[in-house]
């Protein structure tokens, strides 16, 4: 056995350590060890054995944690590119890949010993009486002193696992009788989540917690405690899955793809769908194909896509080959999922971002559904891209990666007009329904009219009249939660602004708070501005609970839901509103962008926007893709199942080209127009780009420091590469931290990569902590 060994350890730091190998111990590559660091002891990853001496002190390998490597071959280059491909810590790049922090939970215990018993015994003192009141330092030395002593050992227990999570829920049993305010609060948020919501939950309402139990006396509410497992939907049984005949292009695509995976050679492949064109039947044809040839294909899902109806079509499709890897698991279900993954008794892996990591064998096939969800870009340390950290996975397989939307983006579907990509269209919705009638509705106009700003426009109120007196359904679209975004005080005219972010707070009426929605601080409801004292305070603007307030007021006949993170907790919330709309409970659905992401709705005639274009007026070179994005989507939404649909598109920017072209269903002319400002910018897909954040909690720390590196940048050379900055970032303060960044625009990733390592050695130099400089490679969020 070699004498050393190198281990990545999960630290903001940029290299691997080495340890010394004591006799009897085999470190693997690819395999844990437990080694110790400063006052620690860590478990990291073995990346090297050798015999090079170090010029400095080596400490011992304490423990060697697996005597086979966790992470194969090919998972260890793949966490080597993408630490130096988002210029990331190797070990934090393994933590993020390896699911089993469950394994290794340090437990430490004392014990008295004989010893111990004996000295207590001597000196007349047993049991609590020996107790006295010490702070926890004094605690500390006396603990040391005895075991130096040997009185007490120190036991050390880690690897106990933990042990499985419940979550206690409250479900509405009925509504009968007279409830008092609180009581209707409480009835009212239970009613608007589809009848059961966590306690939790419950318990941010401002009402006392006696109220919840005066319902349970009453028998209107019960309590029941769940695992906070993902269950299998037993919500509703859903048709079977290849019940339907494939049309042409499905049919054909199905081909295309199955071939490429057949040539055992890497292939980038994207499916543009229109929505409702069938893609997911065909991604579960060609897994099941990829099953059946004795291989394994893994299917990345948005957080919001992985409901419990679709762990049901996955289970009536895969039986027990297939693993599902989402959220809610906990630590130790993810780690049995992973050895059975890593056993092959899984061979079809389904997940969210991280599923990316997923230690199967033979890997035939990655699709990446939605593939231009911001949800598979990480938003901390590793920040990675799960789309494409799927595509260097497969290119290591000989695999094929598949990329499947509606609304590609923009880097993706340039990629495919270059032939990078082979482009798979399936440009007709199955059983050719047609696509929604789309009316552009001028808010501008609407003011000039009418006299006043209007939250719903008289033609998007009559519109939901008509649907609602014809029994069919409809769905409003406001992206933005809570009641008024913004509180100002018309005397002084300042707004209330939480205490950690520059950033307003957010009105929610029901739970009569205050909220920021970027760091969760909450503050009591103004009477009075905090500024000048003065009682003219005034809630501006309209979020999605406002909105269900407005809609009430205007059909006060109409069942109303609203689908917002304020209502929807989990999936099975979200999973459970859905089909309270599906089975024909709710009339008129409200919410935020969760409504243009649910599955088929069938009865859905007519949807209105009433506030997707905010983003728009934001400095965010991203805001017409995403516009684009979020209008098709909603609008995929309105007429399936025979009924042809409408849009009704209320908008302030009636002549932006991203409104204009989802109107027409034009992806082709969006795209066009969006690469050509793209291209004049030096944006992506036309250039590399990287934010540079600088932040600290000390306002002249995050100047002095930002300072700093623009100098450097200033005189260090970078040829070809654009830096912008230092600035005030748009939100200058996010949860306590100052912030100031740099965008970097380079046409060459290469050059972009190694000016960006040594501005990191530059502000290791200058003793700026690494986690204070983050480097966001591909960044999707300049905010
Ligand atoms: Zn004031
Ligand atoms: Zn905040």
């Amino acid at each position: 056995m070699p004498e050393f060994c190198d281990v990545a350890l999960a630290l903001p730091l940029d290299t691997a350590f080495t340890y010394h190998i004591t006799d009897g111990l085999e470190p693997v590559i690819g395999g844990r060890v437990l080694v110790p660091f400063r006052q620690q002891r860590m478990s990291g990853i073995v990346v090297a054995v050798h015999d090079r001496q170090p010029s400095v002190k080596t400490k011992d390998v304490l423990n060697v944690l697996d005597s086979t490597p966790v992470l194969d071959e090919q998972l260890l280059q793949l966490g080597k590119w993408i630490a130096d491909y988002y210029l990331a810590p190797l070990g934090e790049v393994f933590r993020t890949m390896l699911p089993l922090s469950a394994e290794f939970k340090r437990a430490i215990a004392y014990r008295i010993t004989e010893e111990g018993h004996l000295a207590l015994h001597q000196a007349g003192m047993t049991g609590s009486s020996a107790r006295s009141r010490r702070t926890p330092e004094e605690q500390l030395t006396l603990l040391s002193g005895m075991m130096r002593k040997k009185w007490i050992v120190r036991e050390d227990f880690s690897g106990v696992r933990d042990a499985k999570r419940t979550t206690k829920v409250a479900i509405l049993k009925s509504t009968d009788g007279k409830l008092n305010e609180n009581q209707r609060l409480l009835v009212d948020t239970l009613a608007a989540a589809g009848s059961r919501v966590a306690l939790e939950v419950l318990h941010t309402l401002d009402v006392p917690r006696s109220t919840l139990g005066t319902l349970v006396r009453r028998g209107l509410v019960e309590i029941a405690e769940e695992p906070e497992d993902f269950s299998v939907s037993g919500l509703k049984s859903r048709p079977a899955l290849f019940d339907f005949q494939f049309n042409a292009p499905q049919q054909d695509a199905l081909k295309r793809i199955r071939e490429a995976v057949d040539s055992r050679t890497f292939s980038g492949m994207l499916l543009h769908g229109v929505t409702g064109s069938g893609k997911t039947a065909v991604y579960l044809a060609v897994m099941r194909a990829v099953l059946e040839a004795g291989r394994s294909a893994i299917l990345l899902v948005p957080e919001i896509g992985l409901t419990p109806a679709m762990a049901a079509d996955l289970h009536q499709v895969f039986g027990d080959e297939v693993a599902i890897l989402h959220s809610s698991l906990s630590d130790q279900e993810r780690a049995e999922q992973w050895h059975r993954i890593k056993r092959g008794e899984a061979r079809i892996v389904v997940g969210t971002r991280s599923a990316v990591f997923a230690p199967v064998a033979d890997l035939a096939l990655i699709i990446v559904d939605e593939e231009q969800d911001s949800s598979y870009k990480q938003e901390e340390t590793p920040r990675y891209h799960a789309r494409d950290v799927a595509v260097m996975r497969a290119k290591m397989a000989n695999a094929v990666v598949l990329l499947g939307s509606a609304t590609p983006s923009l880097e993706s579907y340039f990629n495919a007009k270059k032939k990078k990509y082979a482009l798979v269209e399936l440009p007709d919705r199955v059983e050719q329904r047609p696509l929604p009638e789309v009316e552009i509705i001028d808010m501008r106009q609407e003011f000039q009219e009418t006299g006043h700003e209007q939250v719903i426009s008289r033609k998007l109120a009559e519109e939901i009249k008509e649907r609602l007196n014809r029994h069919q359904q409809v769905m409003v679209l406001l992206n933005r939660r809570g009641y008024s975004p913004v509180v100002l005080c018309r005397t002084c005219g300042k707004t209330l602004e939480c205490k950690n972010c520059a950033i307003a707070l957010t009105h929610h009426k029901r739970a009569r708070k205050m909220e920021c929605h970027y760091c969760g601080y909450t503050a009591p409801v103004p009477q009075h501005c905090i500024h000048c004292g003065s009682e003219y305070v005034y809630f501006i603007g309209t979020g999605s609970e406002k909105l269900e307030e407005v809609l009430h007021g205007l059909f006060p006949q109409a069942r109303i839901g609203r689908l917002d993170r304020d209502t929807v907790r989990g999936r099975e919330d979200f999973e459970r509103m859905l089909s309270g709309m599906d089975a024909g409970e709710i009339d008129l659905l409200v919410g935020t962008q969760m409504i243009a992401k649910g599955h088929d709705i069938h009865n859905v005639t007519l949807v209105g926007v009433v506030g997707a274009d905010m983003a728009l007026g934001m400095p965010d070179f991203r805001a017409a893709e995403r516009t684009f994005q979020l209008l098709t989507q909603v609008a995929g939404r309105a007429g399936r199942g025979g009924t042809p649909g409408k849009v009704v598109l209320q908008t302030y920017f009636p002549d932006h080209y991203a409104v204009q072209f989802a109107a027409n269903h034009d992806f082709a002319g969006f795209y066009e127009k969006e690469l050509r400002f793209r291209s004049w910018m030096h944006y992506p897909p036309y250039s590399a780009l990287a934010n540079v954040l600088v932040r600290s909690a000390k306002l002249d720390e995050a100047l002095q420091w930002s300072g700093l590196l623009g100098k450097w940048f200033d005189k260090t050379r970078h040829e070809g590469i654009r830096v912008l900055g230092p600035a005030a970032a748009p939100i200058l303060r996010l949860k306590q931290d100052y912030r100031y960044h740099f965008i970097l625009k380079s046409p060459s990733r290469e050059k972009l990569n190694a000016l960006l390592r040594t501005m990191l050695a530059y502000a290791a130099q200058q003793k700026i902590p690494r986690t204070q400089v983050i480097v966001d490679v591909d960044a999707l969020w300049l905010m």
